[in-house]
């Protein structure tokens, strides 16, 4: 969302909605004015990001959290052919815990196109960062224009949606995890007896999972057009390339309508002409047949054979230009 007159935008990921500098008076300002103990840097194609900490100490090494940063940046970086801004800064800040304790992302600040703030516990092991999903899915911010308010599902829906493929595209987990976790966290995104359309609706679920909803939806559509040469990815890949990243603000139909030239298809306005104004339930489990992911126990097992079959492993499959390493 754009913040009037102050030239910054914001992706926010901890529901905290409020009027810019309401949002920061007291709080010692602005997050990416906050004080700085040490600074490195990772490369990553023509890509650079400044990964600043805040005073205090963790348990882990440094280093730790540095590879866990890189890691992310790889598995984004992959998913979308390189990193999505050329400037990006971090700025991880210690707090008493373990885990990711917050996650916020701006875009257009002070020189960098995108801005993360990730409070980080003293405490975290290296466990807690192997499960991390938040730092992908702030970075994945970076890779779309920002929206009007009312579009908010659009941004936390591909974050939600792309988190999960692009670190399975990047080998940091497995395929049938991140199924066996969409088939359960999925249906939070359907619409209740008072939601409107997806532009109407502010509510947690349908803003991350029936953003999520639409994403996938989207994929397994433009793969069925395209006898699965193409794919949501292709059309995330194309908004990037056009300049729509976080620090751009574009309507949301520009944005579409790029991705669907990408695809050769009209997927993606089409699906947002159908379910902005209109509570629309997506039949997941219809698609689950269709993809081949067969609940089983608490997880999920493959049909090779079911319709779509091909389609989902495209979705996860490692692209053809390879994973992208850090330097
Ligand atoms: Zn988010």
């Amino acid at each position: 969302m754009r913040r009037g007159g102050a030239g910054f935008w914001l992706i926010c990921c901890a529901a905290l909605v409020l009027p810019m500098f309401a949002q920061f008076r007291g709080h010692g300002g602005p997050p990416w004015q906050r004080p700085v103990a040490s600074t490195q840097f990772i490369h990553i194609g023509d890509a650079t990001i400044q990964v600043d900490f805040g005073p205090g100490t963790f348990t882990l090494p440094q280093d730790k959290i540095m590879q866990w940063v890189k890691n992310a940046a790889s598995a984004v970086a992959t998913y979308y052919g390189r990193f999505p801004v050329s400037r990006d800064r971090i700025l991880i800040e210690p707090a008493p815990g373990s885990g990711v304790l917050r996650g916020t992302t701006w875009g257009d600040v002070s020189g960098f196109q995108a801005f993360h703030r990730v409070v980080l516990g003293q405490q975290t092991s290296q466990q807690d960062l192997d499960d991390d999903w938040q730092m992908t899915h702030e970075m994945v911010h970076a890779a779309f224009p920002t929206m009007d308010d009312e579009h908010h599902w659009i941004e936390e829906g591909i974050a939600t949606y792309v988190e999960p493929i692009a670190r399975v595209q990047r080998g940091f987990l497995r395929p049938e995890k991140i199924w066996a976790d969409m088939l359960h966290d999925m249906p939070q995104g359907d619409p209740e007896g008072s939601d409107g359309g997806l532009d109407h609706t502010r509510s947690w679920g349908r803003t991350y999972w029936g953003g999520a909803q639409f994403c996938l939806l989207a994929d397994v559509s433009i793969r069925q057009q395209t006898k699965n040469q193409k794919g949501l990815q292709d059309a995330l890949r194309a908004i990037v390339q056009a300049g729509g990243t976080i620090d751009e603000d574009w309507p949301l139909r520009q944005a579409l309508e790029t991705g669907d030239k990408a695809t050769g298809t009209h997927v993606l306005v089409q699906m947002y002409d159908a379910m902005r104004d209109t509570p629309k339930s997506v039949d997941l489990d219809h698609i689950w047949q269709q993809l081949g992911v067969v609940r089983s126990g608490n997880g999920v097992r493959f049909d090779d054979h079911a319709p779509l079959a091909a389609a989902r492993a495209a979705i996860t499959h490692a692209p053809a230009d390879g994973e992208i390493l850090p330097r």
